[in-house]
């Protein structure tokens, strides 16, 4: 290999590219110490993350103290917390943690310490996985790019070059690099699976309701859910099976137990489809997008019929208002969502010399902290929620959620998953989209749609774009507590393609 960035390369420890599946059994059976897979990727990340930036943030002496933790307790003959146990992993840093600090890629939070964990750093860690660090993201989550992070992109380790996608580019180069076997992403419009698809690794959006927010710092409240990522479609269920499940702290937390996502990885790995009647969105399939991605998208539907699958072409039409609807109905929330970082409570305050009042205060912290995306959409939703302009905005936004989730539901009763493309075209260059929002918000046209119905979606890699030799992510779409659906459909394509 020559690139020395991706995971495998020449010279990289052979601990940072296997599987966490393969680390976790030999971990278990004290063959490898937590430790020194924990090291290797430490190392991994001291060695290139330089070049990468996928880590805002390294805790190296608290991954290492919980790794020889499990240890010992498996040493003592304990059995393994979790079938992940002793694995590290990179977190978005969009998840509070008591022992590092959660920026969410802005300046108005800059070496924030939250004083307690979100549900999921609390399940990661009582699952007995090292937390490496906190990985970049668009500052909030607004983004495509991890371009809209204070502190600088992420690298896409395909080529540095190119963005590594967004908001969640930091955990998906991390995988895409060795520098992590499992990291953990979010799930707004697409910022799990569009970094998935654009770095050649897995990342599945949950059914919403079934991660909890707790702890999740709020970027649009009806849309965000945390998710697993990892390398392949079976350390992503496992990883999943770690994260999901009911919350009291989360009042839209579900309370019914996580589909099987596990046992049907396992299923689909026998490469076996029949039966499983597989929806194209004509939507999505479309002329404009790149045809090296749609030369791959079709090879894959192909290939998912040559699994036994049936295939159907299904319409979705207000799948084309989808961009619009979420273009409205985020910032809304960004705006009532963002106003806590006031420069009362939270992270960064300007102007606090005796000389301001608060209000002034709160003005000149909110304006030094926030980047330009943040403010854009934080007026925008200020606007469409203004007395005046609510019904047709906002209100008309949320009648097109209304029609959107009618769509799938229809689609639903012909097919057991939808697929399309993740992203209309591969990784693009950094700085290609920066002046233009409009190009960026395009970006995400395949993966909004699934959010604003609460659905379940996962992109994993489909190969490698003849046009750009870059690569293009599958979306395959499930209906709501179907998740293990995903899993079963991806890990048959995973086995065989
Ligand atoms: N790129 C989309 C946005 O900017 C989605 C972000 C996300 O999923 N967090 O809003």
């Amino acid at each position: 290999m020559t690139n020395k960035y991706l995971v495998g390369a020449a010279g990289s420890s052979e601990l940072t590219s296997m599987t966490a599946a393969d680390l976790a059994q030999k971990i278990h059976a004290r063959e490898l110490s937590s430790e020194e897979v924990t090291q290797a990727h430490l190392d991994r990340i001291a060695d290139i993350d330089g070049d990468i930036h996928a880590f805002l943030h390294v805790g190296a002496d608290e991954a290492l103290a919980a790794a020889r933790q499990v240890d010992e307790q498996l040493d003592s003959g304990a059995r393994p917390a979790s079938p992940l146990a002793g694995v590290p992993l990179a977190l978005k840093d969009l998840f509070t943690t008591t022992d590092a600090p959660t920026t969410c890629g802005s300046k108005i939070l800059e070496g924030y310490m939250s004083p307690y964990d979100a549900t999921v750093t609390k399940r990661i860690r009582e699952a007995g996985i090292p937390i490496l660090g906190k990985t970049n993201t668009d500052e909030f989550a607004m983004g495509s790019s991890t371009e809209n992070s204070a502190y600088g992109p992420t690298h896409n380790p395909w080529d540095l070059e190119r963005t590594a996608g967004g908001s969640g580019g930091g955990s998906s180069a991390a995988l895409a690099s060795g520098e992590a076997p499992l990291a953990i992403g979010t799930d707004t419009g697409g910022s799990i699976r569009q970094p998935a698809a654009l770095t050649s690794t897995v990342g599945v959006k949950p059914t919403y309701g079934t991660v909890s927010r707790y702890g999740l710092v709020a970027c649009a409240s009806s849309l965000d859910q945390g998710g697993p990522t990892a390398r392949t479609v079976f350390d992503t269920a496992l990883l999943h099976e770690v994260i999901a499940g009911p919350d009291p702290y989360d009042a839209t937390s579900v309370d019914r137990p996580v589909a099987p996502v596990v046992a049907a990885a396992r299923e689909g790995a026998r490469g076996d489809l029949t039966g499983v009647r597989v929806g194209v969105v004509k939507q999505f399939d479309r002329d404009g997008y790149q045809s090296g991605v749609l030369d791959q998208f079709h090879k894959a539907v192909d290939h998912l019929q040559s699994l036994g699958a049936t295939v159907v072409e299904v319409d979705c039409p207000h799948f084309d208002d989808a961009l619009a609807a979420y273009y409205l109905i985020l910032p809304c929330e960004v705006s009532s969502n963002l106003a806590r970082f006031d420069g009362m409570r939270y992270g960064l305050r300007v102007g606090d010399d005796g000389t301001h009042s608060a209000a002034e205060v709160m003005a000149l912290t909110r304006a030094a902290g926030f980047g330009p995306e943040v403010k854009r959409r934080i007026i925008l939703g200020t606007y469409a929620l203004s007395v005046g302009y609510y019904d047709a905005y906002y209100v008309q936004a949320q009648r097109v959620r209304t029609l959107i989730a009618q769509d799938f539901s229809k689609a639903y009763e012909q097919c057991d998953v939808l697929v399309s493309p993740t992203t209309p075209t591969t990784a693009f260059k950094l700085g290609d989209k920066v002046s233009d929002p409009l190009a960026m918000y395009n970006f995400d046209l395949c993966t909004l749609p699934l959010n604003l119905a609460g659905l379940c979606g996962m992109s994993l890699p489909a190969g490698l774009a003849d046009d750009t030799h870059l690569p293009v992510g599958l979306q395959i779409m499930a209906p709501a507590f179907a998740d293990d659906r995903l899993y079963k459909v991806g890990a048959a394509f995973e086995a065989t393609f």
